[in-house]
């Protein structure tokens, strides 16, 4: 009972929330000004110019790397994703060091103080320093970490990701680069020639997701990228629900990438795995295993003081009709797997209101836990607003027994959101609808105690926290965004 009241973390939630996406719009807007200025372009030829004083005095440049493959990574030591590729940049370091591979971490921690004993208690000992803005402005805007750059001999980048680099990805592109000729060390002529460039195998395709560690009950974005061999199709289930791959719409969205939203089940067990099935379109195929960590869900118990929306057993007539409500929500959602991905970046609450009550919550009645919150309650009179979270089509507007009027609609790409309890329908199947649209209005019909809007977002048939809809929708890139 010492914990905050439910308004107040659903507030400093809020905040963060839209906090992140100011810094991610900010991010986004002056990273092309400050490549303007500087003029350097992000692109497979740039050759960037800079300088780095290691944390033991060393002085590394791009001029004193020539020669050398370089790996530069922008981490911090809060973020979760940098802290699981440190392995691999040390294993880099320790195998490659004598065949010309230089690995520079760059920290973006605020306090530099926390640096060094994190990186003894990792066993690190790659060059490390603290990332400058001229650093960040020279690889053309380091927007979210971890950020990974790779340069040839010659100092241009020839790779760059960002989000988690598989180690795999990562060890394969730097022997890619060893393998080209040095230049100016021409082959000498009398010798058999080198192994031709496109005897040098692909670099392997590499799974990400966003968010890194998700909990129960939350949405999750897969993102597949396959940097050499264009791809035909991804196949692969996740938390019971067959994954849906469209190519990203975002512009900034590299060439040779599928992504799918998918499910965190609330009840998923940790890691959740699955094997995506990768069709290439040079007819290979390939078996790619996935583990994601799960945290567990923030789920509490809620005392009822009368039966619960969906608690007690009904009988005959309201039984059918209970049925037939199910059936017809189904089919929304079978719809939406068939349907392409609908939705904008653009994701807002449907109503700036507090959670009455979360998703998950164990609803305790006459002392047992009778059953759990599959939706999130959003405080309201009746007639107030309800807006389109993100673009959408409507798929359903109907009476439901325990829901009563409701509308539903359909996001593509397997996504569903629902709305329930209204007073008023704003919208007819078949209406496309933007993010923030009034789509209906708050009210009390069904089988609940008073007015509130009850928020339903699924994958599939998974209902999952609708929060976690505009955590992954309005973050277009992966890896953690910058604290500035
Ligand atoms: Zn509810």
């Amino acid at each position: 009972m010492s914990e905050p009241p439910l308004w107040k973390r659903a507030l400093s939630w809020l905040e963060i929330l839209a906090w992140i996406g100011v810094s991610l719009f900010l991010l986004d807007r002056l990273g092309p000004q400050l490549s303007a200025l500087t003029g350097i372009e992000v692109g497979a030829t740039e050759t960037p110019s800079f300088v780095a004083t290691t944390l033991a005095g060393d002085t590394l440049s791009a001029d004193g790397l020539r020669g050398e493959v370089a790996v530069v990574n922008f981490w911090a030591t809060w973020c979760g994703p940098c802290r699981l590729e440190m392995p691999a940049l040390q294993g880099l370091h320790e195998d490659y060091a004598e065949r010309g591979v230089t690995v520079l971490g760059l920290s973006t921690d605020v306090d530099g103080s926390a640096i060094p004993p994190f990186l003894e208690e990792r066993g690190i000992t790659y060059p490390v320093g603290r990332a400058t803005p001229a650093q960040r402005q020279a690889f053309g805007g380091v927007r979210g970490i971890p950020t990974t750059l790779i340069l040839d001999r010659e100092g241009r980048v020839r790779h760059r990701v960002v989000g988690y680099f598989a180690p795999p990805a990562m060890r394969a592109a730097v022997e890619r680069l060893l393998a080209e000729e040095v230049p100016g060390e021409e082959a000498e002529p009398d010798v058999i020639p080198t192994t031709p460039a496109s005897a040098t195998p692909p670099l392997p395709a590499s799974v990400t997701w966003t968010p890194q560690q998700p909990n129960q009950g939350s949405l999750l974005r897969v993102t597949l990228q396959s940097p050499d061999r264009a791809l035909a199709s991804v196949e692969g289930t996740l938390g019971g629900e067959a994954l849906r791959f469209h190519a990203p719409r975002s512009p900034t969205a590299a060439t040779g990438e599928l992504a799918s939203l998918a499910p965190v089940p609330v009840d998923a067990e940790d890691p959740l795995t699955a094997t995506l099935i990768v069709r290439y379109r040079d007819g290979g195929e390939e078996r790619l295993p996935l583990r994601i960590p799960v945290g567990p869900g923030d789920f509490r118990h809620e005392a009822l003081q009368v039966a619960p929306e969906f608690g007690s057993p009904l009988t005959g007539e309201r039984r059918a009709r209970l049925d037939r409500d199910i059936a017809r929500a189904a089919a929304v959602s079978r719809a939406a797997m068939d349907t392409p991905p609908l939705w904008s970046a653009e994701a807002v609450l449907p109503r700036p209101a507090r959670v009455t009550s979360g998703f998950g919550n164990g609803r305790v009645f006459n002392g047992q836990v009778s059953s759990r919150h599959m939706g999130l309650d959003l405080d309201g009179a009746t007639g107030d607003t309800v807006r389109a979270p993100t673009r959408g089509v409507v798929e359903l507007v109907d009476d439901f027994l325990l829901a009563g009027s409701i509308v539903y609609l359909n996001h593509g790409g397997g996504l569903v959101s629902g709305y329930f309890h209204l007073s008023d329908q704003l919208v007819s199947a078949g209406d496309t609808v933007r993010s923030g649209q009034p789509i209906g209005r708050v009210g009390a019909t069904g089988r609940v105690t008073g007015p509130h809007l009850h928020w339903v977002v699924r994958y599939g048939r998974t209902s999952l926290d609708p929060r976690s809809l505009l955590e992954v929708l309005s973050q277009p890139r992966r890896g953690a965004p910058l604290p500035r």
